[in-house]
């Protein structure tokens, strides 16, 4: 069975909900204050407490990892993650293991970060996952035909989820804002360059980003020879 994949979009802060022949798989969470419409969204998709078993987060950012202590608590599921960015959500600390000053910021990161604390994104609840994965860990076991490729740039714990079909999670690595995919905040250049001529070499169709709509592959690439 093909998995059906659902985007569940928060004001450009993407989740995605995967349903599969055991159960269900969510990647990325959203902030905490976007607790009540997670909820109502995975109700209608039909993903309860006990079947939600997996929870990816592609990142420890709190857009990200922001309702996993919430949905191991409630749904018992398992939250899985890089270990490079254990710290982050740990401690709630999202400078933890990254530069002091990022390669590269955005003039756009810069406006959002001024204004995200007026949408009140809630307070970071710390967790521990219940395990932590990297390159080539296969999805399989949950009836996912996917594997985890890491790809740090934003963060050193990033990682993306690549379907056998092509289709391609890729968390904060690529933004794609107004048509036009990009990486909106590098915390290490060289990191994010070798992650970027990893996936060239991919056999990748559609990249579903954190934020912003799903896009061919081929027009990142044309964009960034
Ligand atoms: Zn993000």
């Amino acid at each position: 069975m093909t998995p059906e994949i659902k985007t569940i979009n928060f004001g450009g802060i993407n989740c995605y909900l995967v349903k599969t022949d055991t159960g269900y798989i969510l990647i990325d969470t959203g902030f905490p204050a976007k607790r009540t419409d997670l909820g109502k969204e995975l109700e209608s998709a039909g993903c309860k407490p006990g079947n939600l078993k997996l929870v990816v987060i592609t990142h420890g950012d709190h857009d990200h990892a922001g309702n996993c202590a919430y949905l191991q608590g409630k749904y018992g599921a398992r939250i899985a993650m890089h270990a490079d960015d254990l710290g982050m959500v740990e401690r709630g600390d999202m400078g933890w293991n990254r530069k002091a000053k990022p390669d590269k910021m955005s003039i756009i990161f810069r406006i959002m970060g001024l204004i995200a604390p007026l949408f009140k994104p809630g307070k970071f609840e710390t967790f521990k996952p219940d395990l932590t994965i990297g390159e080539g860990y296969a999805l399989s076991p949950y009836g996912f035909d996917a594997q985890v490729l890491h790809l740090p740039g934003h963060s050193k714990g990033s990682i993306g989820i690549l379907t056998t079909g092509g289709e391609l999670f890729c968390g904060d690595l690529i933004y794609n804002f107004w048509g036009k995919p990009g990486c909106l905040y590098i915390n290490d250049l060289a990191d994010f360059y070798a992650s970027v001529e990893k996936l060239k070499k991919l056999d990748i169709k559609t990249v579903y980003p954190g934020h912003g709509k799903p896009f061919p592959m081929e027009q990142f690439i044309k964009n960034n020879r």
